[in-house]
């Protein structure tokens, strides 16, 4: 029996994906040949990447809007460096919610100023900071929108005259906003879109300006803007299920309606943390994620029979991060609510019994 996948990432997708994904390991579409044994430069995987590409701008509202989508490897961590190798001329703005913008602002230091704007490290990265001045001439402002380890998310984007860089790994395709508020944002794969091994990166076309420093080819937007992904063998077998995975994406109605779905998720498994004497969330309830919800078992609760009674329900990837502890359930696009009312359900029990 498939478990109930609350697994942070690599992640859940849905079944019918997975399926076809299969499918097309063994023939892809009736052509006599495995997808990952064909020419990247064949018509039947150009169709594929051009597809993968048109859905993320359509998805997101971008298209026509003077954006491109890329499909490129490295994972999130390789943007933390490219964003900088490719933006940063002098001075770049940072807001650190979370081990992963660390991270982003180490690399970019590699590069120029990486400025701490604001940080919510004082208490643990439990929040979103607000509030703060934002300094002139930034080349860019760098936000990561959804905190997987912590259980964060803006819920409203700094307002800046700086283009806007965001890490959306986690919560890409979860939500629909003003996506052309950015002016480049990316998702390493494995969290909302598709297996682990490709990066969305979506850049407006005119972002890129004049720079004084050398970039290798492989780190060049422009030069993967220019060949359409195609700059080297792209990672096919992700790219391909990453496809499939947005053609699910828009039979379910579009990012409007997967948001819809995501926040009565949410709505459950929060309301749940908080009516139980049990738990208490971890992030600040205004700044709570609807991808990743952080929570720790109140003071004097023993967790042991918690989990025993977790596991034997069949439930999966539901340990915290090390750094926050306690219990993160992740219910990313493909998690059905079946799944959380089965969580919800044994937390009503482990309360009941204690
Ligand atoms: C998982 C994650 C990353 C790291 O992604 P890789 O693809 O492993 O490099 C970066 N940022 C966020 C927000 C993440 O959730």
């Amino acid at each position: 029996m498939k478990k109930h996948n609350f697994s942070a990432g690599p992640s859940i997708l849905p079944q019918e994906v997975m399926l076809q994904a299969s499918q097309a390991v063994q023939e892809l579409d009736g052509i006599g040949l495995s997808l990952i044994e064909i020419s990247h430069r064949s018509k039947e995987f150009i169709a594929i990447m051009d597809e993968a590409q048109a859905l993320a701008l359509e998805l997101t509202g971008l298209e026509g809007k003077g954006y491109k989508a890329l499909f490129l490897q490295g994972g999130a961590s390789l943007q933390f460096l490219m964003v900088a190798a490719n933006l940063l001329k002098t001075k770049a703005g940072y807001i650190n919610t979370g081990a992963w913008s660390s991270k982003a602002i180490k690399e970019a230091k590699l590069y120029g100023e990486a400025l701490e704007i604001a940080s919510s490290k004082d208490q643990n990265f439990n929040y979103i900071p607000k509030g703060y001045d934002l300094p002139s001439g930034l080349d860019y402002l760098h936000i990561t929108t959804n905190n997987t380890i912590f259980g964060t998310q803006f819920h409203e984007l700094p307002q800046t005259d700086a283009p806007l860089v965001a890490d959306m790994s986690s919560d890409i395709f979860s939500r629909s906003f003003d996506y052309s508020a950015f002016d480049l944002f990316y998702a390493g794969a494995q969290k909302n879109m598709g297996p682990a091994g490709t990066t969305l990166v979506v850049i407006k076309e005119d972002l890129l300006q004049e720079l004084d420093r050398q970039i290798p080819s492989m780190l060049s937007y422009a030069i993967h803007m220019d060949k359409d992904s195609m700059f080297n063998t792209p990672p096919v077998f992700p790219v391909y299920t990453s496809m499939l995975n947005l053609r699910w994406v828009k039979a379910q109605g579009g990012l409007a309606a997967l948001e819809a779905k995501n926040r009565a998720k949410a709505e459950l498994i929060y309301n749940e943390i908080d009516r139980n004497s049990c738990f208490e969330g971890f992030a600040a309830k205004e700044d709570r994620s609807i991808m990743n919800a952080t929570f720790n078992l109140a003071e004097g609760v023993d967790g042991e029979r918690f989990d025993a009674l977790w596991n034997a329900e069949n439930i999966s990837g539901l340990k915290g991060h090390r750094s926050v502890g306690g219990y993160r359930a992740s219910i990313y696009n493909a998690l059905p609510l079946s799944s959380v009312e089965t969580l919800v359900a044994c937390m009503q029990n482990f309360e009941k019994n204690s």
